[in-house]
């Protein structure tokens, strides 16, 4: 762990349905620290450029939103992460399948990218007394010296069904999609294969107790090193 004066970084990232971001907030609620979901930077991106009209998957138009970010919030709180852009509370608006099936034309959008990973680490770096980040590219670009880093893992059909639970509608529709957003974000950065010195939990077998636990363990290791 690095010194007494720097807060303790647990950098988490997985594909889709993986559950990251419930077991990331549970983590940092264990621990006492803030809590990061990157992807809702992504979603806000995308709910503002649907809302005026425009296509995410045109390249001109993503940069053209780009300095929304200026106006964009995103509470650290663990016990709820409010977004805001442009004043507007998207915190639900975000998690349609509507936005989810927008978002990859932000996500490949690198000057995107490159604008939020400047929001992403003066947060990070601002956080006390530790904070649990969340996304695609947390071990690898945004936050590569953190203390802890962990790729989570679930086989598809088990991502499929626990993200089932949460959209209801279509199943066989829902894990296309999935699979799909999958697909299109690991062409922009490989989040299935674990990177040097990230540790791989894979939460197929295990519950979500279980899983978060298995990062908290991992977290309280680093500490006595
Ligand atoms: O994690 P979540 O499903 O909310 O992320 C939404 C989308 O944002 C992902 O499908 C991906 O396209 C993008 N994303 C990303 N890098 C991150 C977090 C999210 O590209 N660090």
């Amino acid at each position: 762990m690095s010194g007494m004066a720097s807060a303790t970084v647990i950098a988490i990232d997985g594909p889709a349905g993986s559950g990251k971001s419930s077991v990331a907030r549970a983590v940092a609620r264990a621990l006492g620290f803030q809590f990061l979901d990157t992807g809702a930077a992504y979603r806000a991106l995308t709910w503002l450029i649907l809302e005026r009209g425009g296509d995410t998957d045109d390249e001109q138009t993503v940069v053209g939103s780009l300095g929304a970010l200026d106006s964009l919030e995103l509470t650290v709180d663990a016990a709820g992460q409010r977004v805001v852009i442009e004043g507007h509370d998207v915190t639900e608006a975000i998690r349609t399948e509507r936005i989810s099936g927008a978002v990859s034309g932000v996500a490949r959008t690198i000057a995107a990218r490159e604008a939020v990973n400047v929001r992403f680490r003066d947060i990070i770096a601002h956080a006390a007394p530790g904070i649990v980040a969340e996304g695609r590219d947390i071990t690898t670009v945004v936050a590569p010296d953190a203390d802890v880093r962990v790729l989570l893992t679930a086989d598809e059909a088990v991502r499929i069904r626990r993200r089932f639970g949460d959209v209801g509608g279509d199943q066989h529709q829902v894990g296309a999609s999935l699979a799909a957003r999958d697909a299109s974000d690991s062409r922009v950065v490989d989040f299935l294969n674990a990177a040097d010195g990230v540790s791989v939990v894979d939460s197929t077998h295990l519950t979500f107790d279980e899983t978060v636990d298995a990062i908290v363990r991992l977290a309280t290791e680093e500490s006595h090193d």
